[in-house]
């Protein structure tokens, strides 16, 4: 072929090619060929282009090498172009083919289409292509081509109304067709379920809005969806194997399936979730049951348990036919139950609320206690000011309840204001306790006056509720103590009264001590503690009984009580005829002295018991504080020490001083040095005449102790003597005194000087077995006739015990020893024992003779002892004589003896041998 033909053949080729590009763009065949393709075609053309204008320049330059290359480049160019053709042709064949297999798949989704509930149809620029019969349907109900052309959104719900006003939802889902304009549309009739929907929101809403509904609102709403259905509720009793049938929703059936239905097992263990019932479940009920006519698939079952499992009842749903329950109902009936348990719940705790209401309730009405309850609107801020706080208790407070126990305790009758109720004395100080006290709640007891003026005591508790640091309720809570706070005072009074005289007692007195001392303390006063001891109410008590005894004690209290009343002073009753005065404050002693003798005074007057008049005496014992002591017990303590000092005095009053201590370190010391005093000669002996009046003769000497202590210088007998005779130490004093004293008489038989030395012995010497073959022995070694010698033994000494001196008092009066009754007067000495023993001789107690002259009754008591000792044919030695008054009167009387300072007072055994000279030249 010629260049020229090649030239013709690629400008024909050329053509060809822009013809098939513009067919394909004239068909919008943009998918005709693969990418490469279209590149092959492009290539091929551009080649083509480019060999065209080679071949054009080559003709004005003929060289080889422009003359092959346009060749060559055609060559490559139609390569490309059928490569490319290649690809059209493969591409459109295959097209070809997957064409047939697409018609024949929609021929099987269009029978799919058919058979399914759901619409379908595909919308093609506003027109429908093609509807399944279910979408026909459709079209036949609204009566409209596409009843769907409203959807825009690729899927959505929407309500359609038919003609007749009837209204349906449908579920719409639009999908674009691909390649192709238009759209393939699916419907689901949703309306059933959007009903549902609706009726549960719109029912759970008003659970939520409109609060509880009951429990046949709840199963009504079931009913409505289930119509068909019966459905039971049955509550389980707690504790008990039974349901108690509730309510039946549904049928005409008045039957109660759960009638006597009681249960070894639960109907279900599904706890709060629908389930069919079991065969086995269904198998509790009786074959005559109603239930029996139903299949276990027929009854639903929704169990309802508390939270902690719990059983509290069941619902029954029973079907007629097998109906279906979808997934949608079943959580309804499980939202459901969950109201019915929350009603049976609330129904249980309503119960139980219920019952302990009640319980309180009757509590409240049955209750002693007075109970009231007082709101307060708004609450009061306790960090206001109490004014602030009262005022608005009285204006903002409302009493909202009160029991009948309160209308009693207050007589109250009708209603009762806040401001009434704060107008009440005793609530009035309860309540600004209260809030001064920043609402605690501890009792407090407080007198209440009734309406008949008569005093009660309440005990009051108040209980605050708050809130925020605001009360807002008070709780008051009273008890009307009046009985035992009476209890209390009466045992309170028995505990610190003496019943018989209703004064104080010891506990009373230590109290008021105590109290006193503290006063004393604090205002620098000195006070005062009197003990009183009677003398001779034993005498009183052991003659004339004890029935005297006790109206003799009676009638102190009124004797001494006036007395106190300017001292503002306490008496107490301590036991027995013992008693106390505390003197709260006083300036000296001539004030104690004072009010002490002036109750000694009053004691000593007569005292009318009925048929008798009897005398008595007492003794003082005086302690102050802060001299003598520094607390109650010390006072106590010194004041009977010094009452007890008192007392063998009779008739006296004494201060304390530590002397009469026996605890005192003087005392102490004394009783240690004693022992050695004897054998170191520390002793003396004085001697105090006793003249015999009838020849005014000196006969007789009483031998008196005296101790020279090496540091303390000279001690009265009256001080170590009853150290002594507590001690052992009194034996071989006795026995020093004994033969010191007849070493004396025998020194005066010598100078022919006849005296009888009289030595006194304490009760313990009596009770010494050798006192008697000691005297004995020392009579014997000195040489004394026993008629020169004598025992004074004191009265109390002797009646102490009877029995056993008697025996040693025999065996010494055997010897001829004199025996002489010391003190007498003071100890009431039985005349029956006195009789039995060997006396020979009375001596009348100083404290009689000593005022005889000024005291009538003590002329009386000695001229008596001297008539009764002349009975009786005892001397009688009568010792006290200060004055010749008393002296001549005891002449005068007939007395046998007088000892006395006034002949003379005890002296040396040498000045006694000189006095006796001078009195005999006298
Ligand atoms: P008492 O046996 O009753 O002795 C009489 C006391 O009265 C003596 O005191 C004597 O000094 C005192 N008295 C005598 N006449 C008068 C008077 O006119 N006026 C006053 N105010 N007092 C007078 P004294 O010596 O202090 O003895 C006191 C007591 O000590 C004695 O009382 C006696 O119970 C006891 N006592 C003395 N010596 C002994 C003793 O050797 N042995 C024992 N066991 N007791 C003794
Ligand atoms: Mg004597
Ligand atoms: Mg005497």
């Amino acid at each position: 072929m010629s260049w020229s033909e090649y030239l013709l053949l690629g400008r024909l080729i050329f053509f060809l090619l822009l013809l098939t590009l513009f067919v394909l763009w004239t068909n919008k065949v943009r998918g005709a060929m693969h990418l490469p393709g279209y590149c092959a075609l492009l290539a091929s053309l551009l080649m083509l282009v480019i060999a065209q204008s080679l071949h054009m320049y080559a003709r004005h330059d003929p060289s080889s090498y422009y003359q092959t290359m346009p060749l060559g480049l055609f060559t490559l160019a139609v390569l490309l172009l059928l490569l490319s053709f290649m690809d059209l042709i493969w591409l459109s064949h295959k097209r070809a083919r997957q064409k047939l297999g697409a018609d024949s798949q929609r021929e099987w989704l269009r029978d799919v289409y058919e058979k399914i509930p759901a619409a379908v149809f595909v919308e093609k620029q506003g027109r429908v292509e093609y509807g399944n019969s279910a979408f026909v349907s459709l079209q036949a109900r609204f009566e409209r081509q596409n009843p769907f052309e409203d959807c825009v959104q690729a899927q959505q719900e929407i309500w359609l109304s038919t003609e007749k006003g009837e209204r349906f939802a449908y579920w719409v889902a639009q999908f674009p067709m691909l390649g192709q304009e238009g759209c393939a549309y699916i419907i689901s009739d949703i309306t059933a379920i959007k009903l549902q929907r609706d009726f549960i929101a719109k029912v759970s809403s008003d659970l939520y809005h409109h609060g509880e509904k009951t429990l046949k609102d709840i199963l009504n709403s079931i009913h409505e969806l289930l119509p068909t259905s019966l459905i039971y509720v049955a509550r389980k009793e707690a504790d008990e194997k039974k349901y108690v049938y509730l309510h039946h929703m549904g049928g005409k059936t008045d039957v109660n399936v759960f009638d006597d239905l009681y249960l070894n097992h639960s109907l279900s263990d599904k706890k709060n979730h629908w389930h069919w019932l079991t065969t086995k479940a269904l198998g509790e009920f009786s074959q005559d049951s109603f239930i029996a006519q139903y299949s276990p698939q027929q009854i639903g079952a929704i169990s309802l348990c508390d939270e902690v499992g719990g059983e509290l009842g069941i619902i029954l749903v029973l079907q007629p036919q097998s109906q279906k329950v979808n997934q949608l109902l079943k959580s309804f009936l499980s939202i459901f139950s969950l109201h019915v348990r929350f009603e049976f719940e609330h129904f249980q705790s309503k119960k139980r609320l219920q019952k302990s209401h009640d319980r309180y309730r009757s509590f409240v009405a049955r209750s002693n206690e007075a109970i009231m309850d007082i709101d307060i609107l708004p609450g009061i801020n306790m960090e206001h000011s109490f004014e602030h706080q009262w005022q608005h208790l009285l204006n903002k407070a409302n009493i909202s309840e009160y029991n009948p126990a309160f209308s009693h305790i207050f007589n109250l009758h009708g209603g009762l204001e806040m401001k009434e109720l704060l107008a009440i004395k005793s609530i009035k100080h309860v309540m600004k306790y209260i809030l001064q006290s920043g609402y605690g709640s501890e009792a407090i007891e407080v007198a209440h006056e009734d309406n008949e003026a008569q005093l009660r005591w309440i005990n009051c508790s108040v209980m605050a509720d708050t809130q925020d640091g605001k009360v807002l309720s008070l709780r008051l809570i009273i008890r009307d103590i009046t009985h035992s706070k009476m209890h209390i005072q009466n045992l309170e009074y028995q505990n610190s009264h003496d019943l018989l005289t209703s004064l104080p007692n010891r506990l009373a007195l230590r109290d008021t001590v105590d109290e006193k001392i503290e006063q004393a303390l604090q205002f620098g006063f000195k006070m005062a503690l009197l003990l009183i001891d009677l003398d001779r109410f034993k005498e009183v008590n052991d003659t004339l009984g004890h029935h005297y005894g006790d109206v003799l004690l009676k009638k102190i209290a009124p004797r001494i009580t006036p007395l106190l009343t300017p001292y503002r002073a306490f008496f107490a009753r301590l036991g027995g005829d013992e008693f106390a005065v505390v003197m709260p404050s006083f300036q000296s002693d001539i004030e104690t002295h004072a009010l002490a003798k002036n109750i000694l005074k009053k004691l000593r007057e007569p005292f009318d018991l009925g048929q008798l008049t009897v005398e008595i005496g007492a003794s003082v014992g005086i302690s102050q504080y802060p001299k003598d002591g520094q607390d109650t017990s010390a006072l106590l303590r010194c004041a009977d020490v010094a009452m007890y000092r008192a007392k063998k005095h009779s008739n006296s009053i004494l201060d304390y001083s530590q002397e009469m201590d026996e605890n005192s370190p003087r005392r102490l010391a004394l009783m240690a040095a004693m022992g050695r005093g004897i054998t170191e000669r520390q002793f003396f002996l004085h001697y105090q005449p006793k003249l015999t009046l009838s020849d005014n003769a000196i006969r007789g000497a009483e031998a008196l102790i005296r101790w020279q202590h090496p540091d303390m210088g000279l001690v009265n007998p009256a001080e170590f003597i009853p150290m002594a005779e507590l001690s052992d130490v009194i034996i071989p004093m006795t026995q020093w005194v004994i033969e010191e004293a007849l070493l004396q008489v025998k020194e005066w038989l010598k100078k022919q000087q006849y005296v009888k030395v009289s030595v006194n012995v304490s009760t313990r010497n009596l009770l010494d077995e050798n006192l008697w073959s000691f005297i004995a022995e020392k009579l014997q070694q000195y040489e004394v006739p026993a008629y020169l010698f004598e025992l004074e033994i004191t009265e109390s000494a002797l009646m102490s015990d009877p029995e056993r001196a008697l025996d040693t008092l025999n065996k010494i009066s055997d010897l001829g020893v004199s025996i002489s009754v010391d003190d007498f007067g003071t100890g009431f000495s039985s005349l029956v024992y006195l009789r039995q023993l060997p006396i020979d001789a009375l001596k009348i107690d100083i404290m009689f003779v000593r005022n005889m002259c000024a005291n009538e009754q003590d002329e009386m008591i000695v001229k008596s002892i001297i008539n009764m000792a002349k009975n009786l044919s005892l001397t009688v030695v009568a010792e006290g004589a200060e004055d010749a008054q008393t002296l001549e009167k005891l002449k005068d009387m007939d007395c046998d003896q007088v000892q006395g300072f006034y002949i003379s007072k005890p002296v040396a055994a040498d000045d006694f041998f000189d006095f006796c000279e001078s009195w005999q030249q006298e």
